[in-house]
Formats: structure tokens, C-alpha cells, sequence
């Protein structure tokens, strides 16, 4: 079976040092949140992460305890996107949907061939950040 997405952990270790070194100038605005979608604000961009793994008709059946404690989970499985031309055209859009950890497509998902020959970027210094700050925000 394919994996349908991937942990935040994963992605922060396997960001290239470069992108996480640009991601220290941003700070993630959480906009949003149901605990399933969440909407952060990164610069002049719009970072979305879905957590996928519970459903919503699986949530409804859950008691409130038993939901936050699913939810206290610190590296779960997610879903991201950006709108910053970087993720469209760089290189994390069509490795997010080559991988399945795509939230939602940005671009027309050509192979970045000249800016991502290796598929390296797995995503951008905006949704690095964000996942660092989401972590956090799992906890509280
Ligand atoms: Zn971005």
C-alpha cells in the first residue's frame, strides 16, 4: 500500500540545510485550526497542513479525551502546501505529489528538472517553519 503522507519529523530531518537555514528569518502565524486543517500565515504566504490519519466520522465516535490524546501525538502524518512560487516551481510541489504528501496541487506538476534535478526540495524554508511551529502547537 502507498503512504499517504509523510511525518513531520521525516520532513524536517530530509529538508536541505540551505532551505532550513533561509526558514529562520519566518516565523509560522497560526490563522486556523480544527485540528485537522491547519492554516498558517509564513511571510507573505499561506502554508496549509492537513493531518490525515483520523477521519472525521472516526473523531465523531472518539470521546473529547480520547481525541486529545491522538492529537498530543507530536510527529504525525501530514499533508502540506505553500503558495510561494519557490514550492510551485522549485521543486516541492511535484515532490509532494510524487510522494503523497501533497495537501493540494499549486502547479501544473512538470518535473522541475533544471531547479530540482535530484527531487531534493521536499518542501520550502516557509513550510519548514511551519512544521517546526506546529509541533509546538500539537502539544498545547
Ligand atoms: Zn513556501
Amino acid at each position: 500500500m502507498k503512504k499517504l503522507a509523510l511525518t513531520i519529523d521525516f520532513l524536517l530531518k530530509n529538508t536541505p540545510t540551505s532551505i532550513k537555514s533561509k526558514s529562520k528569518d519566518y516565523e509560522a502565524i497560526l490563522k486556523k485550526s480544527n485540528g485537522i486543517n491547519w492554516i498558517y500565515n509564513v511571510g507573505d504566504y499561506i502554508v496549509r497542513v492537513k493531518i490525515p490519519t483520523i477521519s472525521k466520522m472516526i473523531l465523531k465516535k472518539l470521546s473529547e479525551k480520547e481525541v486529545k490524546k491522538l492529537l498530543s501525538i507530536k510527529n504525525r502524518n501530514v499533508l502540506v502546501s505553500c503558495t510561494c512560487n519557490f514550492w510551485k516551481y522549485n521543486g516541492p510541489d511535484f515532490n509532494a505529489a510524487t510522494n503523497n504528501y501533497s495537501e493540494r496541487f499549486l502547479s501544473d506538476l512538470s518535473d522541475p528538472q533544471v531547479r530540482d534535478p535530484q527531487h531534493k526540495k521536499i518542501i520550502c524554508k516557509h513550510v519548514y517553519a511551519t512544521l517546526k511551529k506546529l509541533k509546538q502547537d500539537l502539544i498545547n
